[in-house]
């Protein structure tokens, strides 16, 4: 391997945002608000605070405006929020995001079914984004979605991952994150894609947003480490599905990532215990299991008394 395990690791939280806008019912914006100032407190680096789409496209997050209004501010935990075009970048800046992901697919057919057009017009609409954010001098960050695979074309050419990463850089973005939308994402690809990202955009900070859909989330954040890649996303709770298979898993589990990373040595600077809370607050909220793991077991030294358990066979 050509790179070290790196010594820390910047998590971002996806849960207000991914999370939150798969829900069938609307969370009430102070519970929004509360879970986001409580990972604030557990030491979170960065949340995906929100999303300034149209309320009428993702009702769930029409209270984008609001919630940003209310977060504490001037602490480390960067607030980043989703923009989908000029009209969003505005309203972000207008709230004073500290960071506004665009996103776009690798694949034709799956950037249609999600933005309603060509991989090129998105690109090409990113430059207005980038106008109003340096101006409000605001980074940017392209989210690549399916960039693992695609769920109408299958796999996704390695080669146009690169190219939508170099023009990424082109328009001057601060840095890329390659997701996983539907699960797709093995080991070896993740090494195929992240060294192509790296050729492709080297002045990009790069990140994985991996879903656990086929179970082997944290696998491909295990082969992320391994070639040295320092960002993750992940979402409280696991909370957040897969749009083309109702009962699968979504994004990986934040405390299960954030257990993972500490017991390899890579420091996060977030407290398990209170992201733990959190999730199973999460949980109690949306009314329904969330896959998170440890949220249920706590870390292994997490002790129990001898007596207070009958002994299991095998
Ligand atoms: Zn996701």
């Amino acid at each position: 391997m050509d790179h070290e395990r790196p010594a820390y690791a910047e998590i971002t939280e996806v849960g207000p945002r991914d999370g939150f806008q798969a829900e069938a019912t609307f969370i009430p914006t102070a519970r929004k608000i509360e879970f986001i100032e409580r990972l604030i407190q557990a030491g979170m680096p960065r949340i995906e605070a929100t999303s300034f789409v149209s309320p009428k496209a993702v009702p769930q997050l029409a209270d984008a405006e609001e919630v940003m209004r209310a977060l504490p501010r001037g602490h480390a935990t960067r607030l980043a929020a989703l923009v989908p075009n000029k009209r969003g970048a505005l309203r972000a800046a207008e709230a004073q995001v500290d960071d506004m992901v665009v996103f776009v697919s690798a694949s034709e057919s799956h950037n249609s079914k999600n933005v309603n057009c060509a991989i090129e017009d998105s690109l090409k609409g990113f430059e207005d984004v980038v106008r109003v954010a340096q101006e409000a001098m605001i980074p940017v960050h392209g989210a690549i979605a399916t960039a693992f695979g695609c769920p109408f074309e299958g796999d996704v050419k390695v080669a146009q991952v690169g190219e939508i990463a170099r023009r990424f850089q082109a328009l001057g973005f601060a840095g890329i994150s390659l997701g996983d939308t539907t699960g797709m994402a093995t080991p070896p690809l993740v090494e195929a894609v992240v060294r192509q990202v790296r050729k492709s955009a080297p002045a990009l900070t790069l990140g994985l947003h991996f879903h656990n859909t086929r179970g082997i989330g944290l696998a491909n954040v295990m082969a992320g480490l391994a070639l040295g890649v320092d960002r993750y996303e992940g979402s409280f709770g696991g909370i957040g599905g897969c749009p083309f298979a109702p009962k699968a898993t979504g994004n990986i589990c934040t405390e299960d990532l954030v257990y993972l990373l500490e017991e390899c040595g890579v420091r996060t600077g977030i407290d398990l215990r209170r992201l733990c809370a959190i999730a199973c607050d999460v949980e109690r909220e949306v009314a329904h299991e969330l896959p998170g793991q440890v949220m249920k077991a706590g870390p292994r030294l997490d002790l129990h008394p001898m007596d207070s358990v009958r002994a299991a066979v095998g």
